[in-house]
């Protein structure tokens, strides 16, 4: 039980707290942090920074979202327990003595090995507007990814950090098991941005791209696991393609089950194809694609 946490300290000032693999897929996060854990060495630092590049290291070198033992999902296992399985007590772990001592905190996730998706940074909407603002802020800083945010989902990183109202940010790489160099150079500006714009460390002001921007009231919407569901277990055949713009009822793809039986799955509304499932084996319940309004 545990992880391993690099930190710098240069007095008082704000507590940044960064991670990567929450989920042991995820390796965007993990490559990056680990890079500045071998070559950071701040000269300015007003503050502390601290970066724990695998959370999850079980389920990390199980090359799993979730570590095989208890099958839980880090993500929605929050505020956790001491007494709970090993990744509720690992949520309540990082969640009582790691994320309670942090001012701002960022969690770094990506589509992991089954799935591939077009880069975003969201943040948690509607709890408080003071909060709000610095988290439109720090996500302001990744301005090579569009911004999609939508309301409190319960068990998440994000939503343990809301309850603290510490003002936190999560991004999405692409996944798909890979690092792409152009997402981990667009996290790495974002990281640096971040930390000058929190006044971490000095530098000149970041000139920012717009973003495009989604933010939603619809727990739904941004909720990633329930939309097109397969309804059985089989072999999917994708029929659309990530950033394709799909109209209401046009076809996703099939689920075909080894016994013979097949569907075509439907877009269930309008949108942008944000997330697509790249893994072909798919099991009743997996989601095959994430559509965007935007
Ligand atoms: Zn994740």
């Amino acid at each position: 039980m545990g992880f391993e946490a690099f930190i710098w300290r240069g007095g008082p000032g704000p507590v940044l707290l960064v991670n990567g693999a929450t989920h042991g897929d995820e390796y965007e996060g993990p490559t990056l942090l680990q890079q500045w854990v071998q070559k950071w060495k701040p000269r300015r630092l007003r503050g502390t920074v601290v970066f724990i590049p695998v959370l999850n290291e079980v389920a990390f070198f199980a090359g799993q979202r979730c570590r095989p033992d208890d099958g839980a999902n880090l993500a929605r296992s929050f505020p956790g327990s001491r007494r709970g399985t090993p990744t509720s007590r690992l949520a309540a772990l990082f969640n009582e003595q790691v994320l309670a001592q942090a001012t701002h905190y960022a969690d770094f996730h990506s589509a992991g090995a089954a799935n591939r998706l077009d880069p975003w940074v969201g943040y948690v909407v509607g709890i408080d507007s003071k909060m709000e603002r610095v988290q439109h802020q720090m996500a302001s800083c990744f301005d090579r990814f569009w911004c999609w945010s939508g309301p409190f989902l319960p068990g998440r990183t994000l939503s343990a950090a809301a309850e603290r109202r510490i003002p936190a940010i999560y991004t999405e790489c692409r996944g798909e098991g890979d690092v792409a160099a152009e997402d981990l150079a667009a996290l790495d500006l974002g990281l640096r941005r971040m930390l000058i714009t929190l006044g971490l460390i000095p530098g000149a002001k970041p000139r920012l791209r717009k973003q495009l921007t989604r933010i939603t009231r619809n727990t739904k919407e941004t909720h990633l696991q329930v939309h097109h569901q397969a309804p059985f277990d089989g072999l999917y055949i994708p029929r659309t393609k990530l950033g394709a713009w799909v109209k209401r009822g046009a076809p996703i793809g099939d689920v075909l089950g080894l016994a013979g039986k097949s569907v075509l799955l439907r877009a269930e509304h309008a949108g942008r194809v944000v997330v697509i499932r790249v893994q072909r084996s798919v099991r009743q319940g997996d989601a095959l694609a994430v559509l965007s309004p935007v």
